[in-house]
């Protein structure tokens, strides 16, 4: 595993649950947004905080305290060793929760099928027609959707969200997504916060732009029953 470092505890990251969060380094797209270049581009990230025996060494530490791991990225999935990676912290107890981009559905099947985690979070970076817009490259299109499918199917705990970008996103693509998602379980639109992103250019698209989240919301309430809304302080 091509690991970034670990988070000894959050509660944030795993809904309702007292959590570690490790970090993978790598990604599959390339989002212009992302707070976490570092993590996409493993050339920019020479050196990694901890190891993997040092996490290994944290959970079995926190046994008992700690309830999750929350593995995120990059793109856990694109780690050729994730699932034995997943086996081996479920071996020591702790449910997991899997944040991915949903690029590697055959990954997530095998994920599903063995029932190897509690919880995942897929982001939906923009419509369907959109989406090479939103995550930096060209990619099938169809892969995503099995993604979607699979997991809202798969009887595992669930939510989409959606970095809401204005200059990358219009209300029209939330209209589209509602259909798109239609009957999900649960949906969340996460502000963006112009800071450190793997694109800095973006800045001049997004400089004074707003998109009104609440507004947004309601576009998708005959779609989705249960919308929320992070803010990103
Ligand atoms: S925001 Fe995009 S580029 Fe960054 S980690 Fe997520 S999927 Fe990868």
């Amino acid at each position: 595993m091509k690991l970034g470092g670990f988070q000894k505890m959050t509660m944030i990251d795993y809904p309702g649950k007292l959590a570690a969060t490790v970090f993978t380094v790598g990604c599959s797209f390339r989002c212009s947004f992302c707070h976490n270049p570092e993590l996409v581009i493993p050339a920019q990230f020479p050196k990694p905080n901890n190891s993997e025996a040092e996490f290994f060494a944290h959970l079995s530490r926190r046994k008992g305290k700690l309830e999750g791991v929350c593995i995120t990225g990059g793109e856990p999935t694109i780690q050729p060793d994730i699932i034995a990676f997943i086996k081996k912290i479920k071996a020591l107890g702790f449910l997991v929760k899997l944040d991915s981009n949903g690029s590697q559905p055959e990954v997530l099947k095998k994920i599903i099928a063995e029932k190897l985690v509690d919880f995942i979070a897929m982001d939906i970076k923009s419509s369907q027609k959109n989406y090479n817009k939103a995550i930096g490259l060209k990619f099938d299109i169809k892969k995503i959707n099995q993604s979607v499918k699979m997991i809202m199917a798969s009887g595992i705990d669930y939510e989409f969200r959606t970095t809401v970008v204005p200059g990358i996103h219009s209300e029209q693509d939330f209209e589209e997504i509602g259909q798109w998602i239609k009957g999900a379980k649960s949906y969340f639109l996460q502000e963006y916060r112009e800071r450190h992103i793997l694109d800095p250019k973006l800045k001049s698209q997004t400089a004074g732009q707003t998109l009104d989240l609440q507004k947004i919301k309601k576009i998708l309430k005959p779609d989705l029953k249960n919308v929320g809304i992070r803010e990103n302080n």
